[in-house]
């Protein structure tokens, strides 16, 4: 397919703000689009070329694009920067420079979208001495075959900075559209298919082809497929243990651990182990792996547990295990360094069957059954089955007396559901539900701190389109070495500024703390945290922001409106 097509998409998208004329766009190009090239155009649509789960990182500095741009139109970067400074965005400044270009278009060639795809992917994997030059050649080649337009998404997709209002709400509205129009179901239930079979499959383009091909009983009857992880359960935040026992009464209460989340699959000796963002972390920790191998006694099966690090006998911060998450060299020797404890508490698959849909209760049967515990190392994850306010106080002490975050209270009988439901998990801890933001912007401080970004500008999602909403302005909670931190990351992210505020791109996920949620007019999700406070960097585990919904669920829990 010619990358201009896609390019005329993308402008009609960026042009329409209404999300139904938005699906019916992306619904029509989709039943065009051949299906060898759905998982590809899927991809693009979102501005992506790896999944979301994807350790890839195309990595490209606002500066290296600026010398990409100038190097590919013979215009100076300085002239780049100044026009830059006008439109305030790369992708319209490739786009002019492009138009204006001063060297001769003998090298252009069509441009298909299988060739920018898999430039783009090429982009991450350039690595080592001269890697910088080898990445500045490469996509200046590509704005250099580009017309004007086409350099223009080029440049943002690179950036990770589409801007036309595609996320997934939208793609699953469009896939419906497009492929299950004739069904005789409910819109509800379509959708629910298309959930249901993208929770499994963690793959939009391969969920679109199943709707295409297969139609709606495929999307309905998928299978986990070993070695592609599943969406994860959460929990809801509760109050009180009683607020809990009061409604569900008898339920099965487990710690909460503090680390990291890991999702296992294993089929005879082959083992994967996937984070909460659904990262292959299968390489970084081969004695995950090793217990496994020896302790999981299903031939087939997915599992999911919390792994800690451990020192001493005691569990670490997550802070120090996460050296182990994106590990490329001295694997093993972390691996004796910082030490694991894995605590199971489910299952979802096994040998050739799929359980979400079983009791909890039945779910940790089969645990104990598939398992042969090592005392510290591979084990179920602690709990008690009570409906006795008092015991599971007692429960909540020992857990935080053991340095965990806090305990999950499970009702004994709900299915795994994807996401965070009523009726499923609740957690107790004893600090106020935090949101998990994205840093979108910030403002250089005064005095001593002139040389740092000391406030932050956080913004949640609006998960039908993808777009960032600002919800408050943070500037505390962070030590100063947090601030030079934070400072030199969000400077590789800088897409403009105005007077002392610079805009970046959403790359930074924090954990925020605040007072309480109040209505306002100033940010444009229509919310402002009050005393918004850093609690801890969460871009290792997280790649979106938490959803308008939740800030919105948050502010009603409060019960208070207005
Ligand atoms: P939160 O991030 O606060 O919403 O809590 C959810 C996370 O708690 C999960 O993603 C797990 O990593 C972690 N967790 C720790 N212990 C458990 C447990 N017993 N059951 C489920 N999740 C747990």
């Amino acid at each position: 397919m010619d990358y201009s097509t896609l390019v005329d998409k993308y402008e009609k998208l960026e042009s329409v703000p209404s999300k139904l004329a938005k699906t019916g766009i992306v619904a029509n190009f989709f039943r065009l689009v051949p299906s060898d090239q759905l998982s590809k155009i899927v991809l693009l649509l979102q501005g992506r070329v790896f999944p979301s789960s994807s350790e890839s990182e195309l990595g490209i500095a606002t500066q290296m694009m600026m010398k990409a741009i100038s190097k590919a139109s013979g215009i100076s970067t300085e002239n780049v920067e100044g026009i830059l400074k006008k439109t305030g965005d790369l992708g319209l400044t490739a786009e002019q420079c492009v138009k204006i270009r001063k060297q001769s278009s003998l090298m252009k060639k069509k441009l298909t979208t299988d060739h920018v795809f898999e430039n783009l992917q090429k982009l991450a994997t350039i690595t080592g001495a001269g890697s910088q030059d080898k990445k500045l050649n490469l996509i200046s080649e590509l704005i250099i075959s580009a017309q004007p337009k086409e350099a223009k998404y080029i440049v943002r997709t690179i950036l990770g900075e589409l801007r036309i209002g595609v996320a997934e709400g939208l793609l699953r509205d469009a896939v419906v559209k497009a492929f299950l129009v004739d069904v005789k179901s409910t819109d509800e239930e379509k959708k629910k298919a298309v959930d249901y079979a993208l929770n499994i499959v963690s793959d939009f383009g391969e969920v679109a082809k199943m709707a295409k091909e297969k139609g709606i009983e495929s999307l309905k009857n998928v299978m986990p497929f070993l070695g592609k992880p599943i969406q994860v359960m959460l929990g809801l935040a509760a109050e009180k243990i009683e607020d809990v026992t009061g409604e569900f009464g008898k339920v099965i209460a487990e710690y909460k651990y503090d680390g990291m989340r890991c999702q296992i699959h294993k089929r005879g000796p082959t083992v994967w182990v996937f984070t909460r963002r659904l990262e292959d972390v299968t390489r970084q920790f081969p004695d995950v792996c090793e217990f496994v191998r020896k302790c999981l006694k299903a031939d087939e099966c997915i599992v999911e547990g919390e792994v800690l690090g451990i020192k001493n006998g005691k569990p670490v911060q997550f802070q120090v295990l996460s050296q182990r998450i994106h590990r490329k060299y001295d694997i093993e020797k972390m691996a004796k360094e910082i030490p694991v404890q894995v605590n199971l508490f489910d299952v979802v698959y096994c040998d050739g069957k799929s359980i979400f849909e079983k009791p909890l209760k039945e779910r940790r049967d089969i645990l104990e059954k598939i398992v042969k515990p090592i005392s510290d190392k591979f084990q179920l994850a602690k709990q008690i089955v009570s409906g006795d306010a008092g015991e599971l106080d007692k429960f909540y002490q020992e857990a935080l007396n053991a340095n965990q975050e806090g305990i999950f209270l499970k009702v004994i009988d709900s299915p795994y559901v994807f996401g965070r439901h009523v009726g499923g998990w609740y957690k107790i801890k004893p600090i106020m539900e935090t949101l998990d933001l994205a840093v979108v912007g910030a403002t250089w401080g005064e005095g001593t701190r002139a040389k740092w970004l000391t406030s932050y500008i956080l913004a949640c999602e609006d998960p039908d389109t993808g777009k960032l909403l600002e919800c408050g302005m943070m500037s505390t909670g962070l030590t100063e070495e947090q601030y030079k931190d934070m400072t030199k990351k969000l400077k590789y992210l800088i897409v403009s500024e105005k007077n002392r505020t610079v805009f970046v791109r959403p790359k930074i996920i924090v954990e925020v703390g605040y007072q309480e949620i109040q209505k306002s007019t100033n940010y444009s999700s229509g919310f402002a945290l009050r005393f918004p406070r850093f609690i801890r960097e969460r871009t290792l585990e997280k790649s979106e922001p938490d959803t308008l919904d939740r800030v919105v669920s948050l502010f009603k829990s409060q019960g208070r409106e207005g």
